[in-house]
């Protein structure tokens, strides 16, 4: 099987996340792709992040009744005691679970690739699996190569689509154009606007049920 890991913390899922899952699914023939909302961010930890149920449950909520495409309580905080969570631990939680002949993806939008200096033990992270990055307006792909830690680099030719690491290679699609984030849309619904076209409409249904972006913080600055 061809499976896809897909971190985020979807605060919360919208059509953008779809958008890059369908995208990478049908290029890449995936079988699956397991959206994984994170636990404690590491990186998030400056502003308030909607309980993990709730971000599940949306997720949850989105993926119903879509193929290939499945929540993952793989970060669930209740079972890593509230520590951080970090996406190589959690690669290598998934590869236990694994069969021998399935092979892994991390898929990830260029903005997060971006950063991945910045995240735990990035060489071990882009030496674990192959990874998928797509597209986001008004983020670079072209400026993914100048990332990349010197030590992974392979003599390989550069491919079109691909960039071949010393044990793994990091996938290009950059057909995905979906100008859209949860931020703003935490500032829609904090202003009472519609969400209508951006989260599915359980999703936003979920989200007006339960006043999840109601507070005066999302209104601000979020
Ligand atoms: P926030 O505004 O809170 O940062 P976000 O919209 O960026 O939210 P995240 O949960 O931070 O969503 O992102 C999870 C993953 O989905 C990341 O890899 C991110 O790059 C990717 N992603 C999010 N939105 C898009 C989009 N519109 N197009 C492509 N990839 C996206
Ligand atoms: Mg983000």
């Amino acid at each position: 099987m061809k499976i896809a890991l897909f971190g985020g913390t979807f605060d919360p899922i919208h059509s953008g996340h779809l958008s890059a899952a369908m995208a990478a699914q049908s290029a890449f023939a995936l079988d699956e792709i397991s959206f994984v909302p994170t636990g404690v961010p590491p990186h998030k930890r400056a502003r308030t992040v909607t309980a993990f149920a709730d971000r599940y449950a949306m997720v949850a909520l989105a993926c119903n009744d879509v193929p290939h495409l499945a929540p993952s309580r793989l970060e669930d905080p209740e079972h890593h005691g509230g520590e951080p969570n970090y996406s190589i631990d959690t690669i290598r939680r998934f590869h236990q679970q694994m069969a021998d002949d399935d092979h892994l993806y991390f898929l990830i939008g260029v903005d997060a690739f971006l950063d991945i200096p910045t995240w735990h033990d990035p060489v071990a992270l882009l030496d674990s699996c192959d990874f998928i990055v797509v597209s986001r307006p008004g983020f670079e792909i072209g400026k993914i190569n100048s990332i990349l830690p010197a030590v992974l680099r392979s003599e390989q030719p550069l491919q079109e689509n691909r960039i071949d690491l010393r044990r793994t290679s990091v996938h290009l699609l950059t057909t995905v154009e979906a100008d859209i984030s949860s931020s703003n849309i935490r500032q829609r619904s904090a202003h009472g606007e519609s969400l209508t076209g951006l989260v599915p409409q359980p999703v936003a249904d979920y989200i007006k049920k339960r006043n999840i972006y109601a507070q005066d913080t999302y209104a601000e600055k979020n």
